[in-house]
């Protein structure tokens, strides 16, 4: 099925001059890219993105995460993609949660990192899980002015 998905480019994955590299692996997908932006995330906008976290352990981590506070303020870059399976297939190509368990060439598992400074995994992207979060998401990052079909 033809599905939408939103990417996050984290500002763990920023600070480290990532971006390029994680744009390259996610063109293997096929996938066409119809809006990109660089958002300089506010809390509000990190508390509604992650607003299913709220009250977990590493929530306060997560949102400072976001909003660049633990990584010298770097900025987010905010991709869809559309295609085939668009959403599986990012999620297969980012790998796992927890940087540990990913496999090693994914992009988690290539970049990331468990951070003992903080509560929060540095999970390199955000990537939508299913079809609902995809079109709640893509709704909260884009007007729809600035999707490019
Ligand atoms: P995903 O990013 O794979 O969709 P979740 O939506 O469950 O994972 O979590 C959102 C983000 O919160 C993760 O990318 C990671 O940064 C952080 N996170 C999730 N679970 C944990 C955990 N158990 N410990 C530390 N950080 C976590
Ligand atoms: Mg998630």
């Amino acid at each position: 099925m033809k599905e939408r998905t939103l990417v996050l480019i984290k500002p763990d994955a920023m600070a480290k001059r990532l971006a390029g590299n994680i744009i390259t692996d996610l063109y293997t997908l096929n996938l066409k890219m119809i809006a990109l932006k660089l958002s300089n995330v506010k809390r509000e906008l990190a508390e509604m993105h992650y607003t299913e976290h709220k009250g977990k352990p590493f929530y306060e981590d997560l949102i400072k995460h976001l909003t660049g506070e633990l990584h010298n303020n770097e900025k987010v870059i905010a991709i869809v993609y559309e295609g085939e399976d668009a959403i599986k297939k990012v999620r297969e190509a980012i790998g796992k949660t927890n940087p540990d368990e990913c496999e090693s060439w994914t992009i988690r598992g290539k970049y990331g990192k468990i951070n003992t400074k903080t509560n929060c995994h540095e999970t390199v992207v955000h990537a939508s899980d299913s079809p609902e979060s995809a079109k709640r998401e893509i709704e909260l990052w884009f007007d729809k002015d600035e999707i490019v079909e």
